[in-house]
This record gives structure tokens, sequence and C-alpha cells, in this order.
């Protein structure tokens, strides 16, 4: 059986190593022609590890997980914390330490992993189709290829999802911009081995490790879409933004560079559950598409990877009961992370002022524990959980 993997992201990386440990051949095709992700790194949670232990990468996980012993958030004028506490209790809880990454690393860790022979880059997918027989992808360049079933994990603007559901979605805009970074670590910005959030004015900056001695850096702007951008000025644009913020914050700022500084405007997608037409099916960002507020969209894209395994060790040979059992164990699940992020979203970025404010004084009373509640609470419920 041969399955076309479009999309060499997270989802469709994890999903081709987790076909390919099954005995199912694989080829995977990327649109990009080099290794260069969008975004600096991600906090991979718990359950996004689980994911990559699961496929044997443990070891190389753990490699390029940052440290994170205690949590903290801290007010964004005065640099007081209003709260600080350890991440022990939540691995206790969950059985696996959270590792923040940079996304370059774990992309290529990833395509190491599943083998850099079996990813033809520069394919760019313009069309999909299927009969009895199997599938056909067509690409810009005019090739085509085919297989018996195909995994469109390709991402937030996916034409596979356009073709599994009829048509074109449109993405709701979330009301903010995310900066985002990698700086060395600066004890005067936060302690090496604390995800430090510095939180006001229906604004966050924060700070976690990743291997290396870096910080992962992101900087959360409330503003209308679309506002002129000029690549390379995010340290003018934050400084801006952040005058009047602690002195960490000014540190942050001063140090990242300009260059490498990521701008992304913020997007979501209404829960869908149709996943699947006939031999064709969506996974990742291309089937749940969510704001980062609570650092899921990766996790569940590799929570995706595993119970596609999971559907056709279930259903060997049968790609219809595969894909259907694939589609039934993950659309609620994913659609309920989406729900869980958007809401969170709303209380730190200030969608009802009131709620953020309450929300600000929870902190200065909180010992840790709400906190870690809601972060299992996302954790809990995925394929290894
Ligand atoms: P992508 O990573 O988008 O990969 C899709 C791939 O498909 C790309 O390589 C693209 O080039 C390729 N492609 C697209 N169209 C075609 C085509 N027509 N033909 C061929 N190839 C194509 N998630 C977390 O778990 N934790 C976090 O902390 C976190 N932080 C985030 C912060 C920000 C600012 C953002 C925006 C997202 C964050 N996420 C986080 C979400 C996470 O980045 C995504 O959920 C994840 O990248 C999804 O992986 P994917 O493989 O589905 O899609």
């Amino acid at each position: 059986m041969k399955a076309i993997v479009v999309g060499a992201g997270m989802g469709g990386l994890t999903a081709a190593i987790a076909l390919k440990q099954i005995g199912i051949e694989v080829e995977v095709y990327e649109r990009v022609t080099e290794n260069k992700p969008v975004g600096a790194a991600i906090s991979l949670w718990s359950n996004g590890v689980k994911c990559l232990n699961h496929l044997g990468l443990e070891a190389e996980a753990a490699a390029l997980g940052g440290i994170v012993d205690t949590m903290s958030y801290v007010d964004a004028y005065s640099g007081e914390t209003m709260c600080r506490f350890s991440m022990q209790p939540l691995i206790d809880e969950v059985g696996q330490r959270p590792y923040p990454m940079a996304r370059a690393e774990l992309q290529l860790m990833l395509m190491n992993a599943y083998g850099f022979d079996g990813i033809a880059f520069g394919k760019k997918m313009v069309s999909m189709d299927q009969d009895d027989q199997g599938v056909t992808v067509a690409f810009a360049d005019g090739s085509t290829t085919t297989g018996d079933f195909m995994i469109g994990a390709d991402g937030a603007n996916s034409l596979t999802r356009e073709y599994v559901l009829g048509g074109p979605v449109s993405r709701r805009y979330a009301g903010y911009v995310n900066f985002n970074g990698l700086v060395a670590v600066d004890e005067e910005i936060g302690p090496a081995t604390e995800w430090t959030t510095y939180v006001g004015d229906n604004r966050r900056v924060s700070v976690m490790p990743v291997a290396g001695d870096r910080f992962y850096f992101f900087c959360d702007v409330p503003m209308p879409q679309d506002v002129p951008y000029d690549k390379g000025t995010a340290r003018e644009v934050l400084t801006k933004e952040f005058a009047d913020w602690a002195p960490g914050v000014r540190k942050l700022i001063a140090t990242l560079d300009p260059a490498t500084t990521n701008r992304v405007e913020i997007l979501d997608l209404d829960p869908f559950h149709t996943w699947v037409k006939g031999r064709i099916a969506v996974l990742g960002d291309a089937a749940h598409n969510t704001t980062p507020d609570i650092g899921q969209g990766g996790c569940s894209a590799m929570e995706d990877a595993i119970s596609l395994q999971a559907a056709f060790i279930e259903h060997p040979g049968d790609i219809g009961a595969a894909l259907a059992a694939y589609e039934s164990a993950r659309t609620e699940r994913a659609g309920d992370l989406v729900l869980r992020a958007r809401k969170r979203c709303e209380v730190t970025h200030g969608k009802d002022p009131e709620k953020t404010a309450a929300w600000y004084a929870e902190l200065r009373e909180e010992d840790g524990s709400n906190i870690l509640r809601g972060i299992v609470g996302n954790i809990a419920g995925g394929p290894l959980t």
C-alpha cells in the first residue's frame, strides 16, 4: 500500500514516520525548497512529546527541548512577580516534561528521522483526484504521482481541505499579531529555566528556554488585521508598543535580532468534522487551525499522526475503514482544543477588558494549581493519554 503525504511540516512528517513504521510505503511532497519554517520555536506540551516518544524519538526530542522547571507571571509595568510555581506537579501528573524547541531544529530532526531521500522538495501540489483504484496528485511543475491514499498535511491554507469540504473556507482573524524569535538566555529578561510571561494592557510578552542556552520569545500585540509592516523593523515597532514596560521586556526588545524576528497575524478556523473524502484525508493545521494561545496546534497535528497509525494497525489494508476510524478518533478532540485556545485568546487579549482585568487579579492570588489544572486539561484526551 502506498501513501502520498503532501506537506513536510510537523504534521506531515510525523504522519509519514508513523505510516512508514507500520510497513506502508510513503512519498512526501513539499512545495518549499529548503527547511525554513515560519516561526522561531514551539512549546511542545507533554502530549506532543509523548507522540515523538511513541515514534522512537525520545532522545532526539529531549536533546532539542529546553528545561522549564518553573512558570511565572510578571506585572508588565512594575516587573513585580504576580505568581511563580513549579512545573513538577504537572510533570508528575501527566508523566512527561514539556519541551520548548526551535522549530527549524524540530523540522530537521523529523526530516532526518523519516529520511531526506523520501521527501520531494519544490513540489507544489495544484490538484488531486481519485477513483476506485487510487489517488492522483498533480504538481505545479506539470508532474503527477499516484498512490492508494493521500494525506493532506498542507497547513492552514490547505488545498486538500478545500477538496475534502467541496469549497474554500474563511479563517477568522483573532485580533492580534505575534512577534517571535530566539535570543540568548539572559537573566535580566527571565530566569534560565523558567517560562516567564509579562502581562498587562491586554498584551503579553513571554520567554521560555530551548536547548542551546536560548530563549524562545514572543510578544502579542492586539491590533487590526493588515496593518502595514516593513520586514526587519520589529525593534522599532516593539519599542513603541512596549515603551513603558518593565526593564526585562525592554532588554528583550533591545537584544532581539530584527532580521530574524517573525511577525505573524493570528487566525483560526471554526472546527469542522469532515476530514475524509474517499481516499483523501486532511491532517494537522489543514484539519484544525487554532490560535497558539494554549500551544496545542502542533501537538494536535502529532496526535493526528499517532491516531492515523493506530487506525491502519486496526484496519490493515482497508483504507476506507482506517480513514473513517482516524476521522472519528480525532475531530472532536482537535475541535475542542481549537475552542479552548480561542477562549484563552479572548481572556489574554482583552476581548472583554473586565474579564482580562479579573484574570490579572487572579494571577496575583495564584499558587499554580489553577493554571496547571488548565494545562493538564489541554494535554489529556489525546491518543496516548
Ligand atoms: P505546517 O507546519 O504549516 O506545514 C504545512 C506544510 O505544507 C508546509 O511545509 C507547506 O510549505 C506545505 N504545503 C502547503 N501547501 C502545499 C502544497 N500545495 N503543496 C506542497 N506542500 C504544501 N503549536 C504548538 O503545538 N505549540 C506552540 O507553542 C505553537 N506555537 C505557535 C505559535 C505561532 C505564532 C503559530 C502561528 C502557531 C503555533 N503553533 C504551536 C501551531 C503550529 O505551528 C502548527 O499547528 C503546526 O505547524 C501545524 O503543522 P502542520 O504540519 O499541520 O502545518
